[in-house]
């Protein structure tokens, strides 16, 4: 039996260097700003959705500048935050419909956001189909529109402090 090797070789920390090395002083982040993904304006030193800090953005007497908030660079990041498991003896029989109805869904949930993206498609054992996505509402809006389409059960779980969204739909 070996024993294990520590991993002397291993570096915990990582720099990323987004401005390529230019330097920055440190100061707060500009506002008011507005979030090309999803619309938030950030204000008082928050990122809001609310009408109240689109009112103080519009007020403030500066101009707007546009930047990704940081739940949007999360999406934007790859990781997938939504999950939609589809299975049942429909899906079996009508697969190639349902996963079109799904990608012209993706389509228009791009259209709208573009952050909302399907990541993967994959088939799980036992017939089924899982699709991740990376935003938790996407996921969301998949499994809403199968339901609107086709009936059957819809399930909504969230794991991690609501930032991941399980959907289960089956009929
Ligand atoms: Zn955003």
């Amino acid at each position: 039996m070996r024993s294990a090797k520590p991993y002397t070789n291993v570096t915990f920390t990582k720099r990323v260097d987004h401005d390529g090395g230019r330097k920055r002083p440190h100061r707060a982040p500009t506002e008011p700003a507005y979030c090309p993904g999803c619309g938030a304006v950030y204000v008082k030193r928050h990122w809001s959705h609310l009408v109240a800090a689109r009112v103080q953005a519009r007020n403030a007497g500066r101009p707007i500048d546009v930047r990704v908030c940081p739940s949007c660079h999360r999406a934007r990041s790859g990781a997938p935050h939504g999950f939609l498991h589809v299975d049942g003896e429909f899906f079996l029989a009508h697969r190639t419909e349902i996963e079109q109805l799904l990608h012209n869904e993706v389509d228009r949930a791009r259209a709208e956001h573009p952050l909302d993206q399907a990541l993967a498609w994959e088939v799980l054992v036992g017939d089924g189909l899982l699709v991740t996505t990376t935003t938790e509402h996407l996921a969301q809006r998949l499994g809403r529109a199968l339901r609107n389409a086709y009936d059957g059960e819809l399930h909504f779980g969230f794991s991690h402090e609501n930032k991941l969204a399980h959907i289960w739909w089956r009929r």
